[in-house]
């Protein structure tokens, strides 16, 4: 019986295999993948552009397959957090990001802060906040170091509501930054009322900054939204000389983009600028 399982799940297991079969086989697949140990943390810096050093990082999941192959997020995501698996593989990504961070602090690297991004499910699921307090304390690591990325879709589902989770859990010490912002119809009045600290401008505006609107008014004004509001920015998806030089001397800006570094493997960062003096 083995055996003959043992084939099948092999073929189930396939992502790519996936595509090609129906969402339940898929869906099946990524529980697997979870009970396996078949998801994976890139983590991309987060830069700042005067100094040219890495205060942060995101978490990124990857689904690494049996021919050794990374899938990308982007082609299970929308399938976790339609099903409602992405809450158990969100906790395993909160959980894995935090133990890697202090794993890192502890071996005598300078602490950085490291961002995770949390799904609309995630964020309804009343034993979020629980989550979130378990894992840092279970891992130890410093909350202040800790950024939930939140979009403005998941906040916008019912405004009381996830207002009074967010400020729960900003209660914890953590920080929340607004995903992709100005991709969704958040009203910058929330962002104060969500006790949000940074936001996130998404690569479709870097982008189009470049190309069409070389003034650059839209991020112009999310940038003054930002200095108003005393909120840190964070510009994704930097991946030209042209486009960093354009963010390049401002003071509450952080660079996560090609421009500097992809996604890799915590154990993968420079170590020269951010090893700490060890006595
Ligand atoms: P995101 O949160 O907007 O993450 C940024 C994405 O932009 C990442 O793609 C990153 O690799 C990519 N990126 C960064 N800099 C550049 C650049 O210069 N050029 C280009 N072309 N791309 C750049 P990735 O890792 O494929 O993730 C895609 C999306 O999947 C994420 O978008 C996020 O929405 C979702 N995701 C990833 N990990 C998680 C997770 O653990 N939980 C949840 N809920 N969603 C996740
Ligand atoms: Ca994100
Ligand atoms: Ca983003």
């Amino acid at each position: 019986a083995k055996d003959a399982g043992g084939n099948r799940t092999e073929m189930v297991d396939d992502a790519l295999e996936m595509q090609l079969n129906n969402k339940m086989a898929m869906e099946q697949a990524l529980w697997r993948a979870v009970d396996k140990g078949a998801f994976e943390l890139h983590f991309q810096p987060q830069v700042d552009p005067r100094s040219r050093q890495i205060v942060g990082a995101e978490a990124l999941v990857r689904w690494r397959q049996k021919n050794g192959s990374l899938v990308s997020p982007a082609q299970f995501i929308p399938l976790a957090e339609e099903s409602g698996m992405i809450v158990r593989l969100g906790e395993w990504v909160l959980r894995e990001a935090c133990r890697q961070a202090v794993e890192r602090e502890n071996a005598g690297y300078a602490p950085m802060k490291i961002s995770v991004n949390v799904s609309p499910k995630q964020l309804q699921h009343e034993l979020f906040e629980h989550t979130v307090r378990d894992v840092l304390k279970e891992t130890g690591f410093n909350p202040a170091r800790l950024v939930l990325e939140i979009t403005e879709s998941a906040a916008l589902k019912n405004v009381d509501e996830t207002g009074a989770k967010l400020q729960a859990l900003k209660r914890l010490g953590i920080g929340l930054s607004m995903d992709d912002f100005g991709t969704g119809y958040a009203s910058i009045g929330y962002l104060k009322a969500f006790g949000v600290d940074s936001l996130k401008i998404a690569q479709s505006f870097v982008r189009e900054m470049e190309k069409n609107n070389p003034h650059g008014e839209v991020v112009e004004a999310m940038l003054a939204v930002a200095a108003i509001m005393r909120l840190e920015v964070v510009i994704e998806g930097v991946e030209t000389d042209k486009q960093f030089l354009y963010f390049s001397d401002r003071s509450n800006c952080l660079i996560q983009g090609y421009y500097f570094y992809r996604p890799m493997p915590l154990v993968d960062f420079p170590e020269s600028e951010i090893r700490k003096h060890v006595v």
